[in-house]
């Protein structure tokens, strides 16, 4: 991975840590078992950096503080609101192509129609070329969401770890945590989360998770103000 000094670098090297601390769980299991579906393949990367940015955040006064809080916002941004772009970007091409080819200058006019669509007036300077820039709509199809989904529903899980954390059953996240993931190439993952208590078809889990990134609006706003 490429690295510089930020804490963007950080939370990335944790991302894929994550990835690699998922693996490890599912090592010792036959291939067939090993495959994750692709909305489950981000959970542990987002459970790592979020680990790693709210430490950072516990001890970061004033100014640091605004950056451990401006770091996780852009980063939220992007997971949030661009992937939505993508999304809609995605889904208007195979709609599309089912039609015929498109040409470069189609993909541009469906890229600037998504973003116009997601950000509505909030950005100055549309990227047209954002289907030649990210290598995720190549491979996978529609290998955008898993990252949406995978915040908020690590964001979900990391709330649970930090009750669990408070109550002194940290072990005892730890073991269920690990299950998931030696699991997620053999159960779905409505029957995963349910495991933990979460229900995915419950819209208050997911405005739960959303809460968390509001929060950090509000603190970086509380902070940014004074
Ligand atoms: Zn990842």
């Amino acid at each position: 991975m490429n690295h510089d000094p930020s804490l963007d670098s950080v939370s990335t090297l944790a991302h894929e840590l994550g990835h690699a601390y998922h693996n490890r769980q599912l090592g010792d299991l036959p291939p067939l078992q090993r495959e994750t579906p692709m909305t489950l393949a981000e959970t542990a990367s987002i459970f790592c950096e979020t680990i790693i940015q709210n430490a950072a955040l516990q001890t970061a006064q004033g100014q640091e503080r605004l950056y451990v809080l401006e770091t996780q916002l852009m980063g939220h941004a992007q997971v949030i609101v661009d992937i939505h772009s993508r999304f809609l970007f995605e889904q208007a091409v195979f709609e599309r192509r089912a039609g015929g080819d498109l040409n470069p200058s189609d993909l541009n006019d469906l890229m600037l129609w998504a973003q116009r669509e997601t950000y509505g007036d909030a950005l100055g300077t549309l990227h047209p070329y954002m289907w030649a820039v990210k290598p995720h709509y190549y491979g996978r199809s529609f290998y955008n969401y898993p990252y949406t989904f995978g915040l908020l529903f690590g964001l979900g899980l990391y709330a649970q770890y930090e009750q669990a954390r408070a109550a002194g059953q940290e072990a005892d996240f730890q073991a269920r945590y690990d299950a998931l993931l030696a699991a997620t190439g053999q159960a779905t993952p409505l029957e995963l989360a349910a495991r933990f208590g979460i229900d995915l078809h419950a819209p208050a889990f997911w405005e739960g998770s959303l809460n968390v990134i509001r929060r950090q609006i509000e603190a970086y706003e509380g902070v940014s103000g004074q």
